[in-house]
């Protein structure tokens, strides 16, 4: 069989721990004998990141946003335990948080929906994308805490305003946000729905904070009206504001399928609840999309620790891969549509198809059993040959 091929290079971001060994797995066992893999390799482990004072992201992060789309593989984030364990000079920042950052994106959660398995919410029978906007917000607010007979004012220099004149003791907050960070968010949702060819939700409270959260919900409308309004008609799909509370309970009853843009502090909690959901952390994808449609794919799931201290003792795991698949596969399929390579793209349907075929096999990852309630614990290595089998009858 000749193997399918690339013309533009993915950008692959390779990582640490289990994630790193599993990353080698399925390059080796389903992506290398069949396609004839192009990447631009950036190692962002935590000892090549120590290696190039942490040059190695800034260049990663460049290289997307000169081909446009990375796959990127789970990244220690080192704390005070991990500079003593990997000796390093300074504690460097999160590679996803200087990936997001470089690119100005939005990250989107997905969950990847398993034959048999059904979410706690029985009505939801497509994924429920959430994109939490990462800057601002309670996460950058400033708080104070009032005396009695303190005044708490709001000053700029457009003028200012009294927060609360406090008769007793309490507690006072200011916060704040910026229209060029909103437009970013707003562009990468537009982008992401456009993407994925599902509707896209923004809610948020602007009866309440009329300034504030009128400004988001304005940017939106304007993005909308002015950027993707055509595009959208053409894909048949709808942009649609609410309140958040009413999007709420419109999610509950909804049958899921569409992209939910929230606020930092929303997307925080919902993107929590609707994982949790929807089944394991290790069936959670992610997607940062810049708002100049520059795409990284990964899976939700940290490293893995744990299991990576039973490798180091020679032990044998059973850790899912099936996020970090399903990060190849949307990458793969990116490209495949922007260089125009149907075999490409057609390619990562069927691994897909090939995994969902090796669950309904029986022998899955202890996280599958458990959520599906049935099927045999087999370890990753047993997994993965048993979605090579099935890939190798499809192709
Ligand atoms: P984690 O790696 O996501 O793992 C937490 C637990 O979730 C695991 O111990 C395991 O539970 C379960 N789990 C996660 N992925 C799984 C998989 N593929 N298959 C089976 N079970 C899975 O989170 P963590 O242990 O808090 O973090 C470990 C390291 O990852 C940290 O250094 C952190 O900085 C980093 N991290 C990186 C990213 C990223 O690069 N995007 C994201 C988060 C965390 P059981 O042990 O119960 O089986
Ligand atoms: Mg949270």
């Amino acid at each position: 069989m000749d193997k399918i091929r690339m013309t533009t290079p993915l950008v692959e971001m390779d990582g640490d721990e289990t994630t790193r060994l599993i990353w080698a797995m399925v390059k080796e066992e389903l992506l290398t004998p069949f396609v004839d893999l192009r990447t631009e390799y950036y190692d962002l482990s935590l000892p090549s990141r120590k290696a190039t004072d942490d040059a190695v992201t800034m260049d990663a992060a460049r290289a997307v946003e000169k081909y446009g789309v990375g796959v990127k593989c789970a990244t220690i984030t080192p704390n005070a335990q991990r500079k003593v364990e990997y000796d390093l000079p300074r504690l460097y920042p999160s590679p996803n948080g200087t990936l997001r950052a470089a690119l100005d994106g939005t990250i989107f959660r997905s969950p990847i929906l398993l034959p048999g398995a059904v979410p706690l919410v029985p009505t939801w029978t497509a994924p429920i994308t959430v994109a939490r906007h990462g800057y601002g917000d309670i996460y950058k607010g400033v708080e104070l805490t009032g005396r009695e007979g303190d005044t708490v004012r709001l000053t700029g220099d457009a003028g200012e305003k009294t927060v609360f004149s406090f008769k007793g003791p309490g507690v006072a907050m200011a916060m704040h946000n910026t229209d060029k960070s909103i437009f970013a968010f707003a562009r990468s949702c537009f982008a992401c729905a456009l993407d994925k060819k599902q509707d896209l939700w923004f809610s948020c409270k602007d009866t309440i904070l009329q300034t504030y959260d009128g400004r988001f919900r304005d940017i939106f409308q304007q993005v909308y009206d002015e950027e993707y309004k055509a595009a959208f008609e053409d894909a048949g799909i709808h942009y649609f504001y609410t309140l958040i509370d009413d999007a709420v309970a419109r999610c509950m009853r909804s049958s899921g399928g569409f992209v939910w843009a929230l606020k930092n502090y929303d997307g925080d909690v919902m993107s929590d609840m609707i994982g949790a959901a929807f089944g394991a952390l290790a069936l959670m994808t992610s997607v940062l999309i810049s708002p100049t449609g520059r795409f990284v794919y990964e899976a939700a799931h940290g490293t893995v620790t744990r299991h990576w201290r039973r490798r180091q003792a020679g032990e044998r795991t059973s850790t899912d891969p099936m996020a970090i698949l399903f990060a190849w596969t949307g990458a793969l399929r990116k490209r495949g549509e922007l260089d125009g390579l149907t075999d490409l793209a057609s390619f990562a349907g069927k691994l897909e198809d090939a995994a969902m075929a090796a669950i309904g096999d029986g022998a899955v990852t202890r996280d599958i059993a458990q959520l599906l309630g049935r099927g045999t614990v087999t370890d990753t290595e047993g997994f993965i040959a048993a979605i090579r089998a099935h890939l190798e009858k499809s192709l």
